[in-house]
């Protein structure tokens, strides 16, 4: 039995070690339901699973309420945030939108002025050193020395929990490189360096700021592979990015920054239907009984328009309505040879929700405007 005891804000309980020992950990109340673990060895964690909200015990990372200000500028504001174990978390938003403040935060670079901050069992800002045993990074605008050797590097960031080097360099397609001198690889290589020495010493989980920035298409594409690779082996990414196109490609969730708060996050599929939820059906308009055809589709559920112009017919609809005038077209024996349905991809949503007004963002509809300059989402 676990015993336990409230005390103030915190629960003080009684967890029993793997050595049958007994430790006394303090679990402390953040919200009316959620306790955070203060001081808990990680077996010691383990059995006592259960005994309170599974979803934190899962959580990687755990942010409530943080607060960050340069001066009289607050960047970070109130912010909440999880990363759950295994999971590819994206975090996008505009240049200036608190993302690199808060993963800096998140690894104890920079110190929060309020908010807790639980990150692999430690408190960031106190336990910086537990914490870069167990966390990987790859920051924005990473560098090496120019004449530093790729099996120099390695040597230099190894520490006692590193894997095989040699190992790694094969995975990530750079053991040719071994001898090259930093300045000799190309961009992609180099980053894929940086990934190499972010998951040396096994990390649990890494964090990952603008990783293909200034790639080519070849690059990013092997970068890409490299990250998929870590999410099958199971570790945690937080991946910083503008490419809205990567973020779909990796990420299982998408958390969407603004002004230093959380706009909206979740699946991008999720995403897509909230903020990007119309598709545009078109074919030729040359069919029988045109106007009756018109007519037809207009009435169907989740149309919104159905005109024809310029010799093609424009469908307009939710995602649902895709089947129903597939499904009218062929009632009427009349489906086009050149059906073509255009739906919006993460970027259309996403670019909607930034580039809307903030008091109307949590009702995002198909009127948002989509700039991508605005939007910061490209650079
Ligand atoms: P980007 O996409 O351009 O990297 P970001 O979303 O990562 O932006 P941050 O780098 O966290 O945003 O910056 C948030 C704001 O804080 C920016 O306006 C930036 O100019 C400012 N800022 C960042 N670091 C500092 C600093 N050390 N001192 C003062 N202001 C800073």
């Amino acid at each position: 039995m676990l015993s336990k005891e409230v005390c103030g804000e915190s629960l003080l309980v009684d967890v029993p070690s793997l050595d049958s020992q007994r430790t006394r950990c303090e679990l402390r109340r953040v919200e009316t339901k959620f306790y955070l673990w203060v001081d808990v060895p990680w077996p010691c964690r383990l059995h006592a699973r259960g005994m309170t909200n599974p979803k934190i015990e899962e959580d990687v990372v755990t942010v409530r309420g943080l607060r960050k200000a340069y001066g009289s500028r607050v960047v970070v504001d109130d912010l909440d945030l999880d990363v759950h174990a295994g999971e590819i978390v994206g975090l996008i938003g505009a240049n200036g939108a608190g993302k690199t403040t808060t993963v800096e935060c998140i690894q104890g670079l920079r110190r929060p002025d309020a908010g807790v901050l639980r990150v692999l069992g430690c408190d960031p800002a106190r336990d910086t050193d537990r914490l870069r045993t167990v966390l990987g990074s790859q920051l924005q605008d990473s560098a090496l020395p120019d004449r530093l050797r790729v099996g120099e590097a390695l040597e230099l960031f190894a520490t006692s929990r590193a894997r095989s080097g040699d190992n790694l360099l094969a995975q990530f397609g750079l053991i040719e490189r071994r001898k090259s001198a930093f300045a000799s690889l190309s961009g992609g290589e180099r980053q894929r360096l940086f990934l190499v020495l972010a998951l040396l010493n096994r990390p649990r989980m890494v964090i990952l700021d603008e990783l293909t920035q200034g790639l080519d298409p070849a690059a990013r594409r092997d970068v890409w592979a490299a990250v998929a690779q870590l999410r099958d082996a199971g570790t945690t990414v937080l991946l910083v990015t503008h490419e809205l196109d990567e973020a779909e490609a990796l990420c299982g969730r998408v958390i969407a920054m603004r002004n230093g708060r959380v706009l909206d996050q979740g699946p991008p599929a999720e995403l897509m239907a909230r903020h990007a939820p119309s598709a545009t059906i078109r074919f030729g308009s040359d069919v029988p009984d045109l106007d009756g055809l018109l007519t037809e589709l207009r009435r169907l559920p989740g149309v919104l328009s159905a005109d024809a112009t310029a010799g093609r017919v424009d469908v307009r609809g939710d995602r649902q309505s895709i089947a129903y005038v597939g499904a009218e077209l062929v009632r009427r024996g009349t489906v086009p040879t050149d059906l073509d349905v255009e739906l919006p991809d993460l970027q259309a949503a996403l670019l909607r929700l930034l580039d809307t007004p903030a008091e109307s963002a949590e009702t995002t509809t198909e009127t948002g405007r989509t700039d991508l300059a605005l939007a910061g989402a490209t650079r």
